[in-house]
């Protein structure tokens, strides 16, 4: 009888997705498990790849079964809950098993690959006159041989077997030490030492001293404050006063900052109801999801940090979502100062070291509470006791490259695995979960007023732009903003601007009527792409070229629309020469803690005014903010996308609850050249509710989710045709194998037709009940290895948030 185990194995070239089968030498034995990363060759050159174990089994020798080279890890690295989820993951987003199991690791976990040309025969080596380029024990690194001269040399020994090519996996998990001085006299000894010292060993004299007064193991560092150099301690570790040990650190972003221990509010009644149904269904082992659907300011963070701490006093642990961009330094604030080091925060500014290490943390149950952004979701915590989705409605919660999955998803997964609620919290629920929650698969709880007792919700004006141009105001600044800006300037109030980015520049309207050019065919505007000056639906391929005058109204004054932050700035300080303004946007914050620099400086007061792009909608909450200004409300509002309406509504509810959040009242402005649009009606009244009905009625309408599920199916190619040529294939294919409710949208060429020189193709389904799909959408995948052999990339999106 021999061990095997079953591996899945990184083959970065073609996917390999069934587990292949390794024999564990004998002195592994005993070593491994699932879910370890093994070292395995693989292929024709046994070439060494890294893999991960699935399953360990003892059978009858196998002849022609290769040995597992070396183990990579001493422990697993994925526990069997992961190692389901991956299976979960890779049959809900369509993606191949080692790219579920690699996103869930940090980065640097992931395998490199470093090539050695092994010496084979060294006369051949020699009479080539390149045996001086190996080391010593015949070898030479394949990065460093391209730098010899002599590559071509080298190779022809290859080819003729006189050297080899190896793969070694290179794993780049380092873990950070820091060195220790542990003293090893006594105090008498170190007096004795001492005594026999040469005058003018003055340092060592010192150390000495040093040594006798503590018997703590102290860091190195801390002896060269004190002036002892290396050298010194050297000498006294050879004298046997001390003796080095190294040990394990962390790297922690947060370690220098002091956070002021807060204690739980007394929660209003909306609060008590939702926290306690929280607890209720966590006590009960319940894997419920709760829909916490709160206004801007009703304190649902407050609910999060209640809950999470009763789950901590069970001993459990819990994990909080957070869109990248609400972690801002005040999020990060109100959990650590609230819970402490329990706290593990993972995001996209840490370092791959620092990520690392907040992941071991998590990984050794030394941090109870993960909070982060999407990729958090794979935190490997022990006994889960509540799961938390702040601001659920987020597309950034949604992974926009294979494995394309919804971290919305697997939290409900994992909440069902440890038999703990889940609690999908905004205060503008996708339709879909409202809509669930409508259905009594979510439970709906609701917080309806401000928290803050002082607070007030801001009151919310429209105001309409086509007015302002017919007045000969062509700025962006209608004339009712600019005196509110003024007055708050004289206030010594603060001020927030909003400059939409979202459709920016993409679309066309009349500048006279606020009419948008539409698709003929769609309920949906055209897209401008203007690289071929023409006008494109993007569902339905239907092209025409850019209109002279306006459909509507004759208008001359059509024209894309849009303008850049800076220009409004620019625009904004001629306007207030005397005010202070902060910018936000993709230019300002590209440096790392760019944004929180801003941040802070806003909060500092150091400036009135900071206007921005969509970063600045969330998470802020400072007092003096009295006024909001939207500048530009319609972008979003005019792409061809199904959640366009959704997106505003949400945008522009967000942003106004930046206002009014402390005992100042709070007032909001939304320039808009389309006043009388449902989603900019309903986000004046601040009425999600309302917004959920008529919107609802729109996609029932005209048959999008939540009463319909989608699948977007996308195809490149370096040439069009083949692309083309592609997805109609693959269109014909399905429309054969589904269902004729099933509804095609294309295939049409993609929203930017050629990126990177290669050219897109999607379909778009959308279905109620489609059983055969599953089957006929994996029949795809696998064919796509063949298809990549052609340069054709095939991708499938399950549920995409993104239509163009
Ligand atoms: P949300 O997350 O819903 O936007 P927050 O949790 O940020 O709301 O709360 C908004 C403000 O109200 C915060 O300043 C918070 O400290 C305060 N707050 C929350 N709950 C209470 C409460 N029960 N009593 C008094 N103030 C509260
Ligand atoms: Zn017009
Ligand atoms: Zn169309």
């Amino acid at each position: 009888m021999e061990e095997y185990a079953e591996v899945i194995v990184d083959v970065p070239a073609m996917q390999t997705d069934q587990p292949f089968t390794y024999r564990i030498p004998e002195d592994l034995h005993g070593l491994l498990s699932a879910g370890m990363r093994v070292e395995v060759p693989f292929g024709k050159g046994n070439r060494h790849i890294q893999g991960f174990i699935m399953s360990l089994f003892t059978g009858e020798k196998q002849e022609q079964t290769k040995d597992i080279t070396r183990a990579l890890d001493l422990e697993p690295v994925l526990n069997d809950e992961l190692l389901a989820l991956a299976d979960y993951m890779k049959e809900t987003t369509f993606a191949f098993k080692i790219t579920c199991l690699q996103t869930m690791l940090p980065s640097v976990m992931k395998a490199e690959y470093q090539k050695t040309l092994v010496l084979q025969d060294a006369e051949a080596a020699k009479e080539a006159g390149v045996r001086e380029l190996f080391d010593a024990s015949g070898e030479l690194d394949w990065l460093a041989a391209q730098a010899t001269g002599k590559l071509g040399t080298l190779l022809s020994l290859r080819q003729a077997g006189a050297v080899n090519l190896r793969y070694d996996v290179h794993t780049k998990n380092k873990v950070k030490t820091t060195r220790l001085v542990t003293p090893l006299l006594s105090p008498t000894a170190a007096e004795e030492a001492r005594g026999e010292l040469k005058k003018t060993a003055l340092r060592q004299a010192q150390l000495l001293t040093m040594l006798a007064t503590t018997k703590a193991s102290l860091p190195v560092k801390h002896y060269k404050e004190q002036g002892i150099s290396t050298s010194v301690l050297n000498q006294g570790a050879e004298n046997g006063w001390l003796r080095f040990t190294e040990v394990e650190t962390y790297r922690d972003p947060y370690a220098h900052r002091e956070f002021a221990q807060t204690h739980a509010l007394e929660l209003n009644g909306d609060q008590q109801v939702a926290v306690q149904a929280i607890q209720a269904a966590g006590d009960a082992k319940e894997a419920r999801t709760f829909l916490l659907e709160g206004i801007t300011g009703s304190g649902k963070t407050e609910v999060y940090l209640q809950s999470i701490a009763q789950v901590i006093e069970a001993g459990k642990s819990a994990i909080m979502l957070v869109p990248e961009i609400a972690l801002t330094p005040q999020m990060v604030e109100r959990f650590k100062s609230r819970l402490g080091d329990a706290v593990a925060v993972l995001h996209s500014a840490l370092s791959q070291g620092e990520r690392y290490d907040e992941w071991r943390k998590i990984e050794r149950g030394e941090a109870k509470v993960v909070v982060g952004a999407r990729s958090a979701i794979f935190a490997p915590l022990q006994d889960i006791g509540l799961i938390i989705v702040d601001e659920e409605h987020e597309a950034t919660y949604k992974q926009e490259e294979t494995p394309r999955y919804h971290a919305r998803d697997l939290a409900i997964w994992r909440g069902k695995y440890h038999h703990c609620p889940v609690v999908l919290g905004s205060a503008t629920p996708s339709l879909e979960s409202r809509a669930r929650a409508q259905k009594n698969v979510y439970t709906l709880l609701r917080l309806r007023e401000r928290a803050n007792p002082e607070a007030n919700l801001p009151t919310v004006d429209i105001v309409d732009m086509k007015a302002e141009y017919s007045h000969k105001n062509p700025g962006n600044f209608s004339q009712v903003l600019k005196e509110k800006i003024a007055d708050r300037l004289a206030k010594d109030e603060q001020i927030v601007l909003l400059l939409n980015r979202r459709g920016y520049s993409s679309f066309v309207m009349c500048r006279d009527c606020g009419h948008v050019v539409d698709c003929p065919n769609c309920d949906i505007s055209l897209t401008l792409h203007m690289d071929v000056k023409r006008l494109r639906c993007h569902y339905c391929g239907h092209e025409e070229a850019i209109p002279q005058k306006c459909p509507e109204c004759g208008s001359r004054k059509i024209r894309y629309y849009g303008t850049g932050t800076q220009k409004v700035q620019e625009e904004l300080q001629g306007l207030f020469p005397e005010a202070k303004i902060l910018r936000m946007d993709v230019d300002t914050t590209r440096k790392k803690g760019a944004h929180e620099r801003i941040l802070r400086a806003f909060g500092e007061k150091k400036a009135q005014i900071l206007l921005g792009t969509q970063m600045i909608a969330k998470g802020l909450d400072f007092p003096d903010i009295t006024l909001v200004g939207v500048l530009n409300a319609d972008t979003a509002l005019n792409l061809p996308d199904f959640r366009a309406s959704e997106r505003t509504f949400q945008l522009l509810t967000q942003v106004s609850g930046r206002a009014g959040r402390a005992q100042k009242a709070g007032e909001v402005l939304i320039q808009t050249f389309n006043p009388e649009h449902y989603a900019i009606q309903l986000a004046q009244r601040q009425d999600y509710e309302a917004f959920y009905q008529q919107e609802m009625f729109i996609r029932h309408q005209s048959g999008y989710p939540p009463y319909y599920f989608t699948v977007k199916i996308t195809v490149s190619h370096e040439e069009e045709q083949k692309a083309a040529q592609k997805i109609f294939a693959l269109t014909n294919e399905l429309s054969k194998q589904l269902s004729p409710q099933t509804i095609f949208l294309g295939p049409t060429p993609g929203n930017v037709a050629r990126v990177k020189n290669r050219y897109y193709y999607q379909l778009i389904l959308k279905y109620k009940k489609e059983p055969r799909l599953q089957g006929a959408l994996e029949q795809i995948l696998v064919a796509s290895q063949q298809d990549l052999r052609q340069g054709l990339l095939v991708s499938i999106d399950n549920e995409p948030m993104n239509f163009i």
